[in-house]
């Protein structure tokens, strides 16, 4: 039976650094992947740019039942060693927005630099390769000791005989799970972790798509398709369960809603609540810095400018003209604004920033970025990842209840993880 020291499951974006830094430390280790290429997910991100990282990553920026438990390994492995470690490679990159770092080239810059760290490591990869079978095994001589029967990914058109003859074990001291969420099915994602925490006793948090566009109960998707297309900065609301707020570009499509606003609101939104949404935003938690007049400052200078201006005209430089048609009061939309009094621009104003809007759903794992929800991170160490009652077993990156906010969060938690896991395995 072959041994290695590691077996880290899931060659992506966590599982890859993990690997880097236990073959670093001289262990021997073996990464596998169900799919025919290593960091698939990498490659499709940040529209093939890959948004690897984000100046400000801070705790509060991610989302888990347990918030403290992702301080440890972001305070230790920060964006600045992300970022030496890119310069190093002479990847060039840019901040687009936000504090959001992309490649200026392609994602698979930090594909092609990650894997030619894997090699200078000394780690072996093997593709399309999946574990049977774990198992924990009493050995006197090792710390710990786990038999892994690994075997060709199953297709379809793979005849019995064939897969029995591919299939191996080996033994190992740690089994690392690397093997992410459950967001794009196409791309390789699988319940597997969720599935080896639950055989080894780990509490599973529920799990449900996040950074996803949201979809529109009929009659909304029937008033908001003609304007599939249109877009508005919004700060959008919810003060349901998870009260939290973003501000950002709005995007109504044929579905349903998008944009990077709904996308980072729909972690936080719960089934029946409504969003709330401001398009008069002033200030984000995003960006201190203020972005637009506050509705009652615009009102105020427009009115000294032009006072006979038309209602439905004094918006349509700040909110596209089709949106405005929607949420202005039929009855005020052709009045001169001198002629309004306190009551009908209250109304107007209601109109502007408290739009009021209840989702019907979410497109689902098809299209979300992330999963929240995952392997509950009580049962695990936060400095090793390691499984606190299953000495050996880590879980690292997105299969753990931690989502990061959209913008280079997830992969530095990814990073970051899968650093802390690499020092100790
Ligand atoms: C379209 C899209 C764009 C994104 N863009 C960004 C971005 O720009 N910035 C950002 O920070 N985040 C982005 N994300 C999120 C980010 O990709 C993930 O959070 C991150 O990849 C998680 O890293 P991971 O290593 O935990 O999982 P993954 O990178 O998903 O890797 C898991 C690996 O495990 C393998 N695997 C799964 N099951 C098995 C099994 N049973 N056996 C063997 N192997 C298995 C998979 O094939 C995969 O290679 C994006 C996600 C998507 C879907």
């Amino acid at each position: 039976m072959r041994k290695y020291d590691v077996l880290i499951i899931g060659a992506g974006a966590a599982g890859l650094m993990c690997a880097i830094e236990a073959g670093q430390r001289g262990r021997s280790v073996l990464i596998i992947d169900q799919a025919n290429r290593p960091g698939k997910k990498i490659l499709m991100s940040g529209g093939g740019r890959c948004n690897f990282t984000n100046y400000h990553v801070k705790p509060d920026c991610y989302i888990s039942h347990n918030p403290h438990f992702c301080k440890s390994a972001l305070s230790r492995y920060t964006p600045q060693d992300f970022i030496q470690k890119v310069k190093k490679h002479g990847i060039p990159y840019h901040e687009k927005t936000l504090g959001q770092l992309f490649c200026d080239d392609q994602s698979s810059d930090i594909v092609d630099m990650l894997l030619a760290e894997c090699e200078a490591a000394g780690v072996e990869i093997k593709l399309q390769t999946e574990v049977k079978k774990i198992s924990k095994e009493f050995n006197k001589a090792l710390k710990n000791n786990f038999v892994c029967v690994l075997g060709k990914k199953e297709e379809k058109e793979v005849k019995e005989v064939k897969e029995v003859k591919e299939v191996y074990e080996i033994s190992v001291e740690s089994v690392v799970i690397a093997t992410g969420g459950l967001s794009i099915p196409t791309m390789g994602s699988s319940p597997f972790g969720y599935q080896v925490a639950e055989q080894f006793g780990l509490k599973i948090w529920p799990t449900r798509a996040g950074l996803v566009p949201l979809t529109l109960h009929p009659e909304d998707k029937i008033l908001l398709a003609p304007l599939s297309g249109v877009s508005a900065d919004a700060k959008v609301s919810v003060d349901g369960l998870n009260p939290m707020d973003f501000t950002e570009s709005l995007l109504i499509t044929h579905r349903g809603i998008s944009g990077p606003v709904i996308l980072q609101i729909s972690s936080y939104w719960s089934a029946g609540e409504n969003l709330k949404i401001n398009l008069f935003p002033e200030i984000s938690n995003l960006n201190l810095e203020k972005l637009n007049l506050s509705f009652d400052d615009f009102w105020e200078e427009t009115r000294k400018e032009h006072p006979k201006k038309i209602i439905r005209n004094i918006f349509s430089e700040k909110i596209p003209q089709r949106l405005l048609e929607i949420l202005l009061p039929k009855e005020l939309a052709d009045l001169p604004m001198n002629t309004l009094v306190p009551r009908q621009i209250n109304l107007i104003k209601q109109a502007l920033t408290e739009w009021e809007l209840k989702p019907g759903g979410s497109e689902g794992y098809r299209t979300a970025e992330v999963t929240l929800g995952g392997v509950d991170c009580d049962e695990l160490s936060s400095k090793t990842l390691e499984a606190k009652k299953m000495p050996g077993l880590y879980f690292i990156g997105e299969v753990l209840d931690v989502t990061g906010w959209l913008g280079g969060y997830n992969f530095q938690w990814a990073w970051a993880s899968g650093w802390a896991a690499g020092q100790v395995v």
